[in-house]
């Protein structure tokens, strides 16, 4: 950077920091778009760099940015996200709001779902409750592949917490478990955008790379001890 380029980012910084400062108290913060926890091609190769990017940087971005829009003025504006997508769920006047902020929040948890060298056996506390709920970790994973492959069109596919023993549960579209009173330990995306570029019609390989090799178990675990 030459000093005069450094100058003029130094001002426009300056003035951004300035800008801040004299919004008025009340100026509501939007959603933002959490960073990515990994470089967009940590995932490789089960998942491109270019399915990242247009994931993260298109998709994600694109609930986040209508959330945004739709919030502008509402009585939500400035809420946190998660507070935006229980209070605009069931209410059919708010379908466009409610699918946004629900895609904006499923998308930053899933990201954290995954890390680059993952899967492997789960840590022992959730081993012991795939254990209860389904007898072993291989049949979890042979109920979860399942279920996660027969989701018709676009969805989630979850691990949950009931307050009792886990589960695995679908979501169609925008739909989360934190509008009901289910804990997310896990999720995998399974609409279409999620696989395609990599996998094209090919969802059950998608599912068992994600399994095999991104699952980050300690999120989910880490997730069972906040539940
Ligand atoms: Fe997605």
């Amino acid at each position: 950077m030459t000093r005069r380029s450094f100058l003029i980012a130094s001002v426009v910084a300056a003035a951004g920091v300035a800008g801040r400062r004299s919004s008025p108290a009340h100026a509501a913060e939007p959603i933002s778009l959490p960073p990515l926890p990994y470089a967009t091609d940590a995932l490789e190769p089960f998942i491109s760099s270019r399915t990242v990017e247009f994931h993260y940087g298109k998709h994600q971005r694109g609930y986040v940015d209508t959330c945004n829009r739709v919030l502008e003025g509402s009585d939500l504006a400035g809420a946190p996200l998660e507070k935006v997508v229980v209070a605009s769920a069931n209410d059919p006047k708010q379908t466009r709001l409610f699918n946004a902020a629900a895609q904006a929040w499923n998308h930053d948890f899933y990201w954290k779902c995954m890390r680059p060298s993952g899967g492997g056996a789960p840590p022992g506390v959730l081993t012991e409750q795939l254990q209860k709920s389904f007898g072993s970790a291989d049949a979890f994973r042979a109920a979860f592949l399942e279920s996660a492959t027969t989701l018709f069109g676009s969805g989630w596919t979850w691990l949950v917490f009931n307050g009792d023993r886990v589960e695995i549960v679908n979501t169609a579209d925008a739909g989360t478990p934190i509008t009901g009173n289910r804990h997310p330990l896990l999720t995998i995306d399974v609409w279409e955008h999620a696989y395609y570029l990599d996998y094209q019609n090919r969802r059950a390989d998608y599912v068992n790379a994600w399994l095999d090799h991104l699952v980050n178990w300690d999120f989910a675990a880490a997730n069972l001890g906040r539940a």
